[in-house]
């Protein structure tokens, strides 16, 4: 261990509420290695992964 946590630091994504993390590109990605959403029938959408922002949590 050099100072690496076991789990990557993860938060749920703005737009379709799964968990994305930072790839080695420092791009934010879903957990499931999709950059485009998905809906919760498996179907595509037009956003791509980003992170909710805590301010935003009123
Ligand atoms: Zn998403």
């Amino acid at each position: 261990m050099s100072g690496r946590s076991p789990y990557p630091r993860v938060s749920p994504c703005a737009h379709c509420d799964r968990p994305v993390l930072r790839d080695n590109d420092d791009r934010w990605i879903h957990a499931d290695l999709s950059y485009v959403c998905r809906d919760r029938w498996g179907g595509l959408t037009a956003t791509t992964a980003a992170p909710v922002q805590p301010r935003q949590r009123l």
